[in-house]
């Protein structure tokens, strides 16, 4: 084979750090695994992901001459051209430069990225959005955020940061948000979102039942109220398909930014998507004009939990990232 048909990605989240080398097809050739133990301070972190790094390379049996560089995918804050996180909140992590730190370690070149826009990438070029040049993916977890792919390249803004989509905002009076904004996305459509509004729409029925004493004492997680709603609990199907209207709303907006032909959804909560998705649907066509929306597909990702990873070594091949 040929120099250089290999990249690694490398997916920094609170929970697991997760390491893959990947070819150009899209292929994960090794993987590797390790918890994140924020906790323990951003020294032992790094040490982990270093290590993680190494793993992969020495698993697969690749000579790093063929690894053609190093892409990360990080949530929060970043700066893509100096490779640093800014502020990453579940890392706990302020102004660390791990681009360059795996950079010089390994003597690749390692760019960062945004994780809903390395995940945008994977579904791109191998996943939901293969043979479009006008992509936009949204994730649906703990936050809301977006990656958008328009013409063929992904639109990273001044410093990696485009498509924070959870706080463009839907009601200009609504609740304030953690950044500062009222009545953003994700204050409606999040698992955090969907939880909340458990809490309140039981804190004013008469429901009784275990769920309510789960909820009441915050342990019914986002995941658990949609597998409830999937499982045709009617109460919990009603907050889940609500959080999928708001963000149809939002869905209608980025048709009318990006006219693309296609919205992939993502995240955890989209494991609700056959209640989800309808929804979606109907308020963004709802919501825009006929002949921007009718032609745009709404569809599920393809790409599961190894989307960042895979994004990552993705975005390092394709120069226009
Ligand atoms: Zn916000």
């Amino acid at each position: 084979m040929a120099k250089e048909e290999y990249a690694i990605g490398l997916d920094l989240g609170g929970t697991k750090i997760l390491a893959g080398l990947v070819d150009r097809t899209g292929r994960l050739i090794a993987r590797k695994q390790l918890p994140t133990y924020a906790e323990e301070g951003e020294k032992a972190v790094i040490e982990r992901v270093l290590s993680a790094t190494h793993d992969v390379l020495s698993t697969s049996g690749i000579n790093s001459e063929e690894v053609c560089g190093v892409g990360i995918a990080s949530a929060g804050v970043i700066n893509s051209d100096s490779g640093e996180v800014i502020f990453a909140s579940n890392l706990g992590w302020r102004n660390v430069p791990i681009g360059t730190l795996i950079g010089q370690k390994f003597g690749l070149p390692a760019r960062l990225f945004n994780d809903a826009n390395a995940a945008a990438v994977a579904e791109w070029l191998w996943g939901a959005g293969v043979g479009t040049r006008n992509m936009i993916y949204v994730t649906v977890s703990t936050g809301v955020g977006a990656g958008i792919v328009s013409d063929g390249r992904l639109v990273s803004g001044r410093d990696g940061s485009a498509g924070e989509f959870g706080h463009i905002s839907i009601d200009w009076n609504g609740p304030p948000c953690r950044c500062g904004n009222r009545g953003c996305l994700e204050n409606y459509a999040s698992g955090t979102a969907i939880e909340n509004a458990a809490r309140q729409k039981l804190a004013s029925t008469k429901k009784s039942g275990t769920n309510r004493i789960l909820v009441e004492k915050g342990e019914l997680s986002a995941k658990e109220i949609s597998e409830a709603a999937l499982a045709g609990d009617p109460f919990f199907a009603q907050i889940v398909k609500q959080a999928g209207f708001y963000l149809g709303i939002g869905a209608a907006n980025l048709i009318y930014m990006f006219n693309p032909e296609v919205i992939v959804f993502g995240g955890g909560v989209m494991n609700a998507s056959g209640l989800m998705l309808p929804e979606i649907e109907k308020s963004m066509r709802d919501r825009s004009i006929s002949g921007l929306a009718n032609e745009v597909r709404v569809v599920t990702s393809q790409i599961g939990v190894e989307a960042g990873v895979m994004g990552a070594a993705g975005g390092v091949f394709e120069s226009n990232f």
